[in-house]
């Protein structure tokens, strides 16, 4: 198989429907798989064979998905789920409980820092925050409890690269695994390559790239050692009661390098049930397939973008790696030499009032909470995403009372730029 994205993306995981030798992926709406027999249920459900059970656990259409994604980032094994939101939630309990700890940068997508901050504290697991500018920061907020380092690679809205391999080594050097959000950065950068354990998706963005369907996914690298230091990772080293006293790092080591995500998939999906539909997962399946295509044409389009705004009087400050300096600038050199994103922060010197008489004067963008979609998007933070973070919270994720987050469509770069003209006339400095 090819390694090039292009071809991935409309050929990994599947060829055509052994049933009826259709090529394109079935949507396999169904709830449930018809054993072949009482021994061959026995050993699924004793995870001696594999197949399908229940489609909250796993399903036909999402299973191509699953592999598509996976071969995408180059990792081994993969677990769609019902929303991004989702995959982040299951990738941390995947390893810690209730007096554990993780450790995050503060960049962050809010919704993610509210879960950090407010829903896994409540479960008793502890978020440490620490600026990714210094990676030695993750050193210093690690004890014996903390299980897994976590961070966004192109962090919306601040937009700092973060140091995937410097952050990553420091984990390897505990026994922890780097967790990376790639959801604004698919085929920009693969974090496997720079080290990290795991991948997550809000599939909702870029990967589907159409805005229809909510989805999420978390991806194995396969390539952490989680028997290395058991104490270290007790979820997946000690018998898991949920499982018949499975301990899952023994457990499933003839089918490969797939203990971390396969214990997901039968447990925590289990159990929480964050299942994504088949139909969504077809949905998704089809705009990956143009994900290479338009993530260049989304880089381009914010290239020109960031050139545009830069000239204009009314914006302070153009917010994207590309206008980075020092050891951000070098970040986004070493991680995005593929192309630098299609999200763009402004800070409009006229604050707040100006923040929203912007959005109010767009006519082409669309004004949504959404990021990664074909259309060109824009929301003001500090009124809608952010708002539920406290002033200072919202000043340590990067989002000022004049800051507006543009996402770049993959219209005619001309249109693009004219709706961002006449809405800075009337918004004004
Ligand atoms: N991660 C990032 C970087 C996001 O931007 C979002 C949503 O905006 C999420 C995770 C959550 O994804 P979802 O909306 O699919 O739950």
């Amino acid at each position: 198989m090819s390694t090039h994205p292009e071809t991935l993306a409309l050929h990994a995981g599947w060829r055509a429907d052994p049933a009826t030798t259709a090529v394109a992926v079935p949507i396999y709406q169904t709830t449930a798989y018809q054993f072949e027999s009482p021994e061959h249920a026995s050993d699924l459900f004793g995870l001696r064979a594999l197949g399908n059970i229940y489609t909250r656990i796993m399903n036909p259409t999402t299973d191509v998905l699953e592999k598509r994604v996976a071969a995408l980032e180059g990792g081994v094994a993969a677990l769609a789920l019902s929303s991004g939101q989702s995959a982040s939630a299951l990738a941390v309990q995947n390893v810690a409980r209730a007096g554990d700890n993780i450790v995050s940068s503060t960049d962050l997508y809010g919704g993610t820092w509210n879960l950090f901050a407010n829903t896994l504290k409540d479960q008793g697991i502890e978020v440490r925050f620490v600026d990714p500018q210094d990676p030695e920061a993750f050193a210093r907020a690690t004890d014996d409890r903390t299980r897994a380092y976590y961070a966004e690679t192109l962090p919306n809205p601040k937009l700092r690269v973060f140091p995937i391999a410097e952050v990553a080594a420091i984990g390897r050097r505990f026994g922890i695994p780097l967790i990376m959000d790639n959801t604004a950065a698919p085929l920009l950068v693969r974090p496997f390559d720079h080290g990290a354990a795991v991948i997550i998706y809000s599939l909702t963005k870029y990967i589907g790239g159409h805005g229809t369907s909510i989805g999420g996914m978390v991806i194995d690298g396969g390539n952490f050692d989680w028997e290395a230091n058991p104490a270290r990772q007790p979820l997946l080293n000690t018998p898991d009661p949920s499982y018949h006293g499975a301990v899952w790092s023994q457990a499933v080591k003839p089918l490969g390098p797939i203990a971390y995500i396969l214990k997901m998939r039968v447990t925590l999906l289990r159990d929480l049930g964050s299942a994504i539909s088949p139909f969504n997962a077809f949905l998704i399946l089809q705009g990956a397939e143009t994900l290479a295509l338009r993530m260049r044409a989304h880089c381009e389009n914010a290239s020109a973008v960031v050139k545009f705004l830069s000239g204009r009087p009314e914006v302070a400050r153009v917010i994207h790696p590309s206008t980075a300096t020092g050891v951000d600038a070098e970040r986004a050199a070493k991680y995005l030499p593929r192309g630098q994103g299609g999200m763009i922060g402004m800070e409009l010197k006229g604050g707040k009032a100006a923040g929203l008489a912007f959005i109010k004067a767009l006519k082409m963008f669309y004004h949504v909470a959404n990021i990664g979609d074909t259309r060109s998007l824009a929301i003001h933070p500090a009124t809608t995403t952010h708002s539920q973070l406290s002033a200072d919270e919202q000043l340590a994720t990067g989002v000022s009372d004049g800051y507006v987050r543009l996402c770049i469509g993959i219209e005619h770069i001309d249109d693009i730029v004219a709706d961002l003209a006449q809405a800075l006339d009337a918004a004004g400095g």
